[in-house]
């Protein structure tokens, strides 16, 4: 759609053209979201994708992934095959209820700035302990993944600040994972997604999403019995459970649960 209210849009080509966002102008990425709806309270918008980000990248230390990274980008590089985990990605990308056009110009930094409950590859990235390197007027500065977001559509992002990338360490790209999604119709939005991480020394992870306003991450030194784990959701705070047209709160706690249990089966091995 028009943003009537927007007078111009800047592409940045350096970080010195970021200085000017703050209050009245934001970051324009993918513009999926930004150009859905009215942006009453814009008069200026950023565009970053003429930064020139390489999407993916990796090391010996593990993968970083340029906030201007495409979904598409994102689900279908090459990553090496001792790195079963990013196949979360495709999974998380898949999870989202976006056409291949979306995907393809929708960003990996839009996804997890938004914040929706429905982010799922804000909630993959947070499963596989990602941080967030954000780029402020003070410096740079990391960010786990799992504090950055601190509600539905609420970010620790100050005005004019910026996502660069999100780094996610190696050792975390070798463990297994699994994953999980209900919605109340077979192409609706989801309700509830869980994804699940086993990692090499046995901790067993898992991020609860879609149901809940923020990624929500469990974390076991073993894989925990059915007890364990419905003690441990039991202690999730009762309103953490998003309620919207998508689900209602207490649907959305026992789905999640019955998900939970099914990652947790399949990374232990036991047939879901
Ligand atoms: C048909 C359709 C279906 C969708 N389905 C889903 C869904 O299932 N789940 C879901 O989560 N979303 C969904 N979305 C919302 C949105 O498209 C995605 O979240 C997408 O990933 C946003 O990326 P973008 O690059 O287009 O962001 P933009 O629209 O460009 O930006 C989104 C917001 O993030 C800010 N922003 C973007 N990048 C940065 C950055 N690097 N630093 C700081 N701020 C930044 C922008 O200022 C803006 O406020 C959907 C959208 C459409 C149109």
């Amino acid at each position: 759609m028009d943003l009537e209210t927007i007078r111009e849009v800047v592409t940045a080509r350096e970080r010195a053209d970021l200085t000017g966002l703050g209050t009245g102008s934001a970051v324009l990425a993918g513009g999926t979201w930004l150009y859905s709806e009215p942006q009453d309270d814009l008069e200026r918008l950023v565009d970053i994708t003429g930064l020139g980000w390489t999407p993916v990248g990796w090391n010996d230390a593990g993968l970083e992934i340029a906030a201007t990274c495409t979904l598409a980008e994102l689900a279908d590089a090459s990553y090496p095959a001792r790195w079963p985990a990013t196949r979360l990605f495709g999974q998380a990308c898949g999870a989202l209820v976006a056409s291949h056009k979306i995907r393809r110009v929708a960003t990996v930094g839009g996804n997890v700035c938004l914040a929706l409950p429905a982010g799922a590859v804000l909630a993959a990235l947070t499963a596989l302990g990602g941080s967030a390197l954000v780029w402020g007027a003070g410096g740079d500065e990391w960010i786990p993944l799992h504090r950055f977001v601190v509600g539905a559509g609420e970010t620790v992002l100050g005005a004019g600040e910026v996502l660069r990338a999100v780094r996610i360490p190696e050792p975390n790209l070798r463990s297994r994972t699994a994953l999980r999604k209900i919605a109340l119709s077979p192409t609706g939005r989801s309700g509830a997604v869980v994804m699940g991480r086993l990692d090499r020394s046995g901790l067993l992870t898992l991020t609860l999403s879609a149901a809940t306003t923020r990624p929500v991450v469990l974390e076991f030194p073993d894989v925990p019995t059915a007890g364990e784990l419905s003690a441990t959701l039991a202690e999730i705070h009762p309103g953490l459970w998003f309620d919207d047209p998508h689900g209602a709160p207490d649907w959305r706690r026992h789905v999640t649960a019955v998900l939970a249990a099914e990652v947790t089966a399949e990374l232990s091995g036991a047939r879901p």
